[in-house]
């Protein structure tokens, strides 16, 4: 165990956008940059997740990316061009951002644990160990893949791979691709794939494309459905599997081109493909699992938030705060997981802790 903490008020956890948030509402309220709160990143560059994302994901087909507090997107980046591809954009956006506001973030640097001593977290890292009084955790999902073992999963001779590692269509062709998932990502890239390769697609319940316009209101009401959820301490389920799926134009046109020709979910996975339960088989090259994340929370296991619901009760003006320790605000998690989301909570998370540690 190292004998050296450097010593700080507030730790960051992540420079997404909801740990720039934080810390330029932490900034911005007077807490000295570098003495009183530090950013913690993994990443050798700035842009959170985005840098990972696949190429043909480009701002015409993201949902939509709310700008930071303080500096639009469109002022970091051509936004007109929607061609854009997200993974270099936004992370240009983050990088310039950074620059502006001066946060003081330090990276690559991984936090492996968090533990609690004499009143003060002792964050442990890959390099230096930090001790602070309050804890932001913005640490997003994109490192923990939720990838479900199929009896069988071990046997398979062909390539199995999660949203997270794809990078185009073009590894495909000539391959039959079973692609597992019914949400947002699924579906974009299965028509991306479809059109180099022979596809089927596999999920568990069928999918419910929303044919009436989605309003404002209705986001609301489906973050309030997350948010319940964690305030009552239950795991929150994903803002996008509440809101559903609607019916675009390319989601027409994969229907009626039979892409969308769901299939129930297989029952085991074989040396060559897939079996059903009642026997059907397929063989395939590729299973490709678009099963989604879990939060990346691993590091503070060692503070035991976790209830026996299974999740971490939050509270808080916007549910940031962790009930049962409100030295410790969850930011981009539950109610917060989307861009507009994590930015909001930065800023109530700041606020809210600064008022708790009398800063
Ligand atoms: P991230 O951007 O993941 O940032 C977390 C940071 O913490 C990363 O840099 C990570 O490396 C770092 N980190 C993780 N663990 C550790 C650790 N132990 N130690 C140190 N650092 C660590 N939202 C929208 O609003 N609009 C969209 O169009 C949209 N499209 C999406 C498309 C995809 C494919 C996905 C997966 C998500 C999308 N979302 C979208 C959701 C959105 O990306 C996130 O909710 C939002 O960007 C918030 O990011 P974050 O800061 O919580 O996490």
């Amino acid at each position: 165990r190292p004998d050296f903490f450097y010593k700080v008020d507030i730790v960051v956890i992540g420079a997404g956008q909801a740990g720039l948030s934080a810390a330029y509402y932490l900034k911005k309220a007077g807490i000295e940059p570098g003495k009183g709160f530090v950013v913690l990143d993994d990443e050798f560059a700035a842009g959170g997740a985005w840098q990972h994302r696949w190429d043909s994901l480009t701002l015409d087909n993201v949902n939509g990316i709310n700008d930071l507090p303080g500096m639009g997107f469109s002022d970091a980046v051509d936004t007109t061009d929607t061609t854009l591809q997200a993974n270099t954009a936004i992370p240009k956006y983050y990088e310039l951002y950074e620059k502006k506001f001066e946060l003081p973030i330090i990276r690559p640097i991984r936090v492996s644990e968090v533990t609690a001593r004499n009143g003060r977290f002792m964050i442990h890292t890959n390099g230096i160990q930090f001790s602070a009084r309050g804890l932001i955790n913005a640490t997003g999902t994109w490192k923990t893949p939720n990838c479900p073992k199929y009896p069988g999963w071990e046997k398979f001779k062909g390539r199995q791979l999660h949203t997270g590692e794809y990078i185009n269509a073009d590894e495909f062709v000539g391959k039959h691709v079973i692609v597992v998932g019914g949400g947002i990502s699924a579906i974009q890239l299965l028509g991306e794939i479809s059109q180099v390769t022979r596809t089927t697609w596999v999920t568990r319940k069928p999918v419910d494309f929303r044919k009436d316009e989605f309003t404002p209101d209705a986001g609301r009401a489906a973050v309030a459905l997350v948010e319940k959820r964690v305030r009552e301490g239950l795991p929150p389920n994903s803002v996008v599997s509440v809101t559903g799926l609607p019916l675009t134009p390319a989601i027409e046109k994969m229907l009626r081109d039979g892409v969308l020709d769901r299939k129930p979910m297989f029952k085991e996975i074989t040396e060559t493909g897939v079996r059903w339960e009642d026997g059907t088989t397929l063989d395939a090259a590729v299973i490709f699992w678009n099963t989604g994340f879990k939060h990346s929370l691993d590091h503070l296991a060692p503070l035991g938030l976790i209830n026996d619901k299974g999740g971490i009760e939050l509270s808080g003006r916007l549910a940031t705060q962790v009930t049962k320790d409100p030295r410790i605000h969850l930011t981009g998690y539950g109610p917060s997981a989307s861009t507009i989301g994590a930015n909001r909570a930065g800023g109530a998370a700041a606020r809210e802790l600064i008022a708790y540690l009398k800063l």
